[in-house]
């Protein structure tokens, strides 16, 4: 694919995710646009992971399309190939799944998924690590906060070993989130 080729590609994504999300708000008390959380996705992978494969920068673009609004496996696969909509729909959780068992399934899914739904992942799980030791969902107990802690490191013991970069990255920023936790507690 020409550069130009990945710029439209990349614009076309950035769009379409920009439309589907456009009366979604993060769980933040600030009511975050949801846009901003896909684009943090695509830049941690692009940025800090040197992920720069337009089928994953993209996937990350779209990666809470299916799981979060009404776009269909069909839309993805006719604007951007079937390259993307796998990444996607293996980033998509079965929403009909009860709350445990969708979370029990991520852990037990993470060894088994592709490469670069593994690096999307890392990422999704970097970013909503960070959100929750700096923009947590409002009301969120500080026991809940950890136990969210506690379920993306069992998550993320399935992605590692594909990109060393993005497992340090994850690391620290597990690391920091846990310390503004305890900080929080002792004050
Ligand atoms: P949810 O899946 O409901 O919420 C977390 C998800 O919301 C994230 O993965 C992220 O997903 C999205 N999100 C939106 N805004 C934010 C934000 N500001 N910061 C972080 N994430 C955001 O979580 P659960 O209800 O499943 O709770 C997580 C943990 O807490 C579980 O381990 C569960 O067992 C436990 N729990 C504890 C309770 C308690 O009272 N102690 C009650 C219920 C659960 P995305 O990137 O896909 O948008
Ligand atoms: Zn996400």
């Amino acid at each position: 694919m020409s550069s130009t080729d990945e710029s439209s590609l990349f614009l076309t994504a950035i769009k379409f995710a920009a439309v589907k999300h456009r009366d979604q708000r993060r769980k933040d008390a600030k009511a975050t646009p949801y846009i901003n959380h896909p684009i943090e996705v695509a830049d941690t992978l692009w940025q800090i992971g040197k992920v720069h494969d337009m089928v994953t920068i993209v996937g990350a673009l779209l990666h809470d399309t299916l799981e979060d609004t009404d776009t269909t496996p069909e839309e993805i696969q006719n604007l951007f190939g079937a390259e993307v909509l796998a990444v996607v729909s293996e980033v998509t959780d079965d929403k009909r799944l009860p709350k445990q068992q969708r979370k029990l399934k991520q852990i037990e899914h993470a060894p088994h998924i592709s490469t670069r739904a593994k690096q999307l992942k890392l990422a999704d799980k970097i970013c909503n690590v960070y959100d929750i030791a700096h923009s947590p969902p409002k009301n969120w107990s500080l026991k809940r906060r950890q136990e969210y802690l506690d379920w993306s490191e069992q998550v993320v013991a399935g992605l590692r070993g594909v990109n060393p970069i993005l497992d340090a990255h994850y690391d620290a920023t597990l690391s920091d989130a846990r310390a503004a936790l305890a900080r929080s507690i002792s004050v």
